[in-house]
This record gives structure tokens, sequence and C-alpha cells, in this order.
């Protein structure tokens, strides 16, 4: 994008740092159901909300997990490119990625990947059971990269990166929206606009999402569905960057990507200042750095 503003480029800045702080906050308590999280931090209220690490995982405090692992692999690949975005290019970064030994790897990823390197075909089988949100998790460097795009493009870049190990009707409904409603947030948009324009359209178009008028969405499994209604209500229901998360994560389940794909979205509707100085502080300061450098050069790409 030609001449990003300082608005849009801090709106960029604060949803990859918000992506990578839902991620390390929500790790903690990943797996957990909100009974268990409010046994274990009773002496904090009953409620998770500092970034320590631990875990299923064994975390270091503000380490962060394949969330923002993988993104930050597509944003890289979209950077050595010069903005442009490829299936065989999003395939080669997740496939060095998983090399990497990273701590941890979703199983249709590891699926998908591993058949990628037997073919060497980026494009996974499309499967009504590859409905997780391994591909939702990661979109947002695709968000940055297209602000200038044409939607019909932005949806065909959504599809490229997602297919190579989520090829599903479900998960691309989600993919698409999570970046078409951030690229509106980092413009400068409401959430009241967003609520019109995003998310009731993604609600009539695949009635599986609805989220409002239904009871509170604990436990939300890996199910692009489940993940989906605990974002949208936490984004929706609760005010502030730093509320919406401790809503989101301490809903328990997949809470570390309910985090990441929170974290994003709240980031660059409630931008920069809104991020808690605590948890930036907390943040592995190597990823804080390649978040925040990477979403300034991915906005300013033009291919
Ligand atoms: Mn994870
Ligand atoms: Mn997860």
């Amino acid at each position: 994008m030609a001449r990003a503003s300082e608005d849009v480029l801090a709106r960029a800045e604060a949803a990859y740092l918000g992506l990578a702080l839902g991620d390390a906050l929500g790790a903690t308590v990943e797996f957990m159901t909100p009974r268990e999280i409010a046994h274990h931090f009773a002496r904090a209220g009953g409620v998770h909300r500092e970034i320590t690490g631990g875990g299923w995982l064994h975390l270091k405090p503000g380490q962060v997990t394949d969330d923002t692992g993988m993104a930050l692999a597509l944003g890289d690949a979209i950077l050595a490119h010069q903005g442009a975005i490829s299936r065989q290019a999003c395939a080669h970064a997740f496939d060095v990625w998983m090399r990497s030994k990273p701590v941890d790897i979703g199983n249709t990823v590891r699926r998908n990947l591993m058949l990628f390197r037997r073919t060497g075909i980026p494009v996974a089988p499309l499967s009504e059971h590859d409905a997780g949100n391994g591909a939702a998790m990661r979109v947002l460097p695709v968000a940055l990269a297209t602000l200038d795009w044409s939607e019909d493009e932005v949806r065909d870049a959504c599809r490229m990166q997602a297919h190579v190990t989520h090829n599903n009707p479900l998960s691309d409904a989600a993919c698409e929206f999570i970046v078409l409603a951030l690229q509106d947030f980092i413009r400068g948009n409401s959430l009241r606009e967003i609520y019109r324009h995003r998310i009731q359209p993604l609600v009539e178009a695949q009635p599986a999402f609805a989220f409002r008028g239904k009871p509170r969405r604990e436990n939300p499994s890996g199910w692009i569905v489940e993940t989906m209604q605990a974002v949208l209500q936490s984004l929706v229901e609760v005010g502030g960057f730093e509320n919406c998360l401790v809503d989101v994560v301490n809903r328990g389940g997949d809470a570390d990507t309910t985090g990441a794909i929170t974290g994003m979205l709240a980031g660059a509707m409630y931008g920069r200042s809104a991020l808690p100085a605590r948890w930036l502080k907390a943040l592995d300061p190597d990823v804080y750095l390649r978040c925040s450098e990477q979403a300034r050069r991915l906005v300013a790409t033009t291919p």
C-alpha cells in the first residue's frame, strides 16, 4: 500500500501484537474448562489475566505458539516475494516452519503439510472434516499485505494461504471474514459498521456461525464454528481490548487460538494505545520485534 497513514500503520501493528498477546495469554489455559480456570486462579479472583507462560505446553512467560509462529512464517514468505501471495510460497513457508520443530502443531496442518511434502501439490484435498481453525489463526499477514486490493482479490488470497492445509467452506468463510473485518478496522471503521457490513452477512451466509442470543460459548473446540462463536461473542459483547481478551481466554478450550483471533481483531479495532503495557512487557522480546516490524513492512508492500 503506497504511503499508508500513521494511523493505519499503528492499527496494523496493534493487530499483530494483539495476535501474539492473545496467543501468549490463552496458551496458559488451553484445554482447561472455565471451572478449572476459576479454581486454578482462585487467588487472582478466579480469573486468568496475566501473561505467565505454563499451560500444557510448559511455556516460558511471554512465549507464543503455532498461531503466531505460522503467521510470522506466512508474513516472511509474503515479504520475500515483494507482497505477492502464491500457494507454492505459502506451502513452502509452512513446511519450513514445521521443520523448525515448533512447540505445537495442529493435526490438520501436520497431515496436509506431510501430503505437500510427498506430492509437491500446495492445495489440500477438499474436505468437510478439515473445518478446524488452523487456517484462520494465521491469516493476519494476508490482511496487511492486501489492504489496497479488490475484495475479490483479497478473498482469492485468503483461500490460497488457507487451502495449503484447510480446504473447507466454513474455514474459508471465517478466514475471509477475519481478513475483511481486519482491513475495515485498520482503515478506522467502527464496530457498529463492521457488525452491519461483515458480521451480519457472515451469519446470514453461514448460519452455523450464529452467536447472538445463544448461550455463552464455553470450551470452544478447534472447530472453526465454535472458535468464531466465542470470538464474536467476546468482540461484540465485551468492551475494551484487555477485557475482551480476558473474556475469551477464560472460556477455556482452544484458548490460545480464540485469544489470537480476538487479539488481532480487537487490536485493529481499539488501536495501539489500548494494548496493556504490562502484557507487552511480558511478551517474548524477539516475538514483539518481529510482529511489530512485519506489520509495518507488510502494509508497505506493493506487488
Ligand atoms: Mn497454538
Ligand atoms: Mn490452539
